[in-house]
């Protein structure tokens, strides 16, 4: 079931066209991560469908509703991460749990919300104490004060460590377990692999191709790099890369000094041949590897461009 369709969405502010045309549906309780480089557009979409911005044109339908008719119905079924400036500092993430329920008729206790942000300890410090993980979290807290069923979150991990990320990758699968759907924006690939169900990937207010992270990497070619390093020094990388050069199933090859990197679309066949090769010469190899492909792969492959956090 859907519970979010946006149809050709639109924005300009002055001569910057912030999106150009977006469309897509988001089903319940799915994570919907829209990925992007700076300046992609991700955040005017978000905050058009959060109703902060009004497109230029387009629709924006949470099933039967809409902004024009229905804005305070929609604002109770939805919870939007607020900026950091938002919070009160002299207040403890307690405090301004408390206040924020006081926004809404029915609210989520402030214990559970501590709990799911992984807070309850920190609960009675200031937040103007509280590391930049820790109100990142408290930020979600905050969004789900309501008990939304919609969740948006606005690059809830930019600027944060690993650690720090990954402590809110728990929070969103949490909120999936809980049945939420979660509309996320991010410029991080790893995060959007690992969260989504499905992945939004948009350039220059346009949307670069949606699906499964699994089914964007299944698209791509079949080709994988292989890797081998010799220990007998850039002589054996050299012949080996002549020999490599002449197996069918290899389409290209390039040397690293005593690393040999080719591409091949049956690496289990050309990892025999090579095999082969370095035992007859008595080379010994030092590390092989088979990379996988990643979303940043489908990026670089839809837009031609290399990625960049
Ligand atoms: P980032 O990852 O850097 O946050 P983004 O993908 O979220 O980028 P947006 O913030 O939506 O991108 O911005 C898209 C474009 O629109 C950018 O060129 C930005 O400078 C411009 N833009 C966004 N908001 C405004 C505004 N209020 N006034 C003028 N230009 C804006």
């Amino acid at each position: 079931m859907n519970v979010l369709e946006v149809k050709n969405l639109q924005k300009t502010f002055g001569s910057i066209r912030a999106v150009e045309d977006i469309s897509f549906s988001v089903e319940a309780g799915e994570v919907f991560t829209i990925i992007g480089p700076n300046g992609a557009g991700k955040t005017t979409t978000l905050e058009m469908i959060e109703g902060l911005v009004t497109p230029d044109q387009g629709e924006i339908h949470f099933g039967e509703m809409n902004w024009g008719n229905h804005a305070v119905a929609i604002k109770m079924q939805i919870g939007v991460q607020p900026q950091s400036s938002a919070m009160f500092d002299l207040l403890t993430p307690e405090e301004n749990l408390d206040l924020f329920a006081t926004f809404y008729e029915k609210a989520r206790p402030t214990e559970e919300i501590l709990e799911l942000i992984n807070l309850t300890e920190h609960r009675k410090n200031q937040v103007k104490k509280l590391s930049g993980g820790q109100r990142q979290r408290l930020a979600i807290g905050l969004a789900m004060i309501s008990d939304p069923d919609i969740i948006f979150l606005d690059e809830p991990t930019t600027g944060l460590d690993p650690q720090a990320r990954r402590h809110i990758w728990d929070i969103i699968l949490e909120l999936k377990k809980l049945g939420k759907t979660t509309i996320l924006t991010t410029h991080y690939m790893e995060e959007a692999e690992k969260l989504s169900d499905r992945v939004c990937i948009v350039d220059q207010g346009n949307i670069v191709t949606i699906d499964t992270p699994s089914a964007l990497i299944e698209k791509l070619t079949k080709e994988r790099e292989v890797r081998l390093s010799f220990l007998d020094g850039e002589e054996a990388a050299n012949e080996a890369d002549v020999f490599a050069n002449n197996l069918d199933s290899v389409s290209r090859t390039e040397l690293e000094g005593t690393t040999l990197k080719l591409w091949t679309i049956k690496p289990e066949d050309t990892l025999l041949d090579l095999f082969k090769f370095t035992k007859e010469r008595e080379y010994q190899v030092e590390q092989v590897s088979i990379r996988e492909m990643s979303l940043e792969d489908v990026f670089i492959a839809f837009t031609g461009k290399e990625w960049r956090d």
